[in-house]
């Protein structure tokens, strides 16, 4: 599957752009493994005519925002996002006017109609940097992750109003199970993502997006970690840090955490995608040109 993935994408002019929780079949065919905020860059770098999007929805749709000529293709529709539908556009349209003058601030993980109605766009990789951004006189509401945004409280000491969204993914691990994890590898740093509960945050020695996870793991002398998020992550590690020991966080019934949207997408949704030029993702012009800009103001920022 993996020669007919790489003929495919040969014969197509396509590059494959690959989420860090993607499977590590996906990953090693990809042409880039990275989170949100690197796979926006990379999609509107790219000069291939074609970019299959292994990751999920609205993260394709952000590459077919950055990058419009480009035919966008995800290997199956199914991978949708629980946060992302958390927030519906018609919603926050509500949410706003009930809050006049405040800048919004949304994380990637939304679909581009909400990005369309949001003053700017973060990642879990830049989310401080983009709120000490805005003038500390502006009341700023945050949507749609909400341990997100109270770790950007924590970060920045600002007060944020928050969209009451959780990654379902991430709340699963608990002090309890990540406490008996912990145990077990006493030597071990915890690395936690900003998505998790606070408890759970509160234990970690570092919170930080999957990105800065392996830059954390590569520059700390220990030599084993604990990795509190979705597990692909783990592959990515390992490959790129084959001298280090790395352990997944467990929940309370299961010794790793899957998200059950990344892992609908699989080598043979990913050759079919590239065979049939499909799903592919459309947009609505307007919608496309209003969620551009606040995905451009983040980019402005830097990586
Ligand atoms: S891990 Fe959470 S935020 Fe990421 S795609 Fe899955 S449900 Fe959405």
């Amino acid at each position: 599957m993996i020669n007919k993935l790489l003929t495919l994408k040969r014969q197509r002019n396509a590059v494959i752009l690959a989420h860090n929780y993607q499977t590590g079949d996906i990953q090693d065919a990809a042409d880039y493994v990275g989170d949100s905020l690197g796979l926006s860059f990379k999609a509107k770098e790219t000069n291939a005519d074609v970019i299959l999007f292994a990751g999920v929805h609205f993260m394709a749709e952000t590459a077919k925002i950055v990058n419009p000529s480009k035919r966008v293709l995800i290997p199956t529709l199914e991978a949708g996002c629980s946060l992302a539908d958390s927030c519906d556009a018609n919603a926050l349209a509500k949410w706003k006017a009930e809050h006049p003058g405040v800048v919004v601030v949304a994380y990637i993980n939304c679909t581009a109609a909400v990005k369309a109605q949001t003053d700017i766009i973060c990642t879990s990789g830049n989310a401080v940097k983009v709120v000490n951004s805005i003038p500390r006189d502006k009341q700023i509401l945050f949507c749609p992750d909400e341990n997100l945004g109270q770790w950007v409280m924590e970060q920045t000491g600002r007060k944020l109003i928050l969209w009451p969204g959780v990654c379902h993914v991430h709340v699963k691990f608990t002090a309890e199970s990540l406490a008996k994890l912990r145990a077990a590898h006493p030597d071990a740093k915890v690395v936690a993502h900003p998505e998790c509960l606070p408890i759970v945050r509160s234990m970690a020695d570092e919170v930080c997006s999957t990105e800065k996870m392996l830059a954390y793991c590569k520059s700390s002398p220990a030599k084993a970690f604990l990795i509190i998020t979705e597990s692909g992550m783990l592959h990515r590690l390992k490959k790129e840090l084959p001298d280090k020991q790395f352990f997944a966080g467990p929940t309370d019934t299961c010794s790793c955490n899957e998200c059950e949207y990344m892992k609908k997408n699989t080598l043979e949704n990913c050759v079919a995608a590239l065979e049939n030029l499909a799903p592919e993702i459309i947009l609505p012009e307007d919608i496309r040109q209003r969620a551009l800009v606040p995905i451009e103001r983040m980019m402005a920022l830097g990586r």
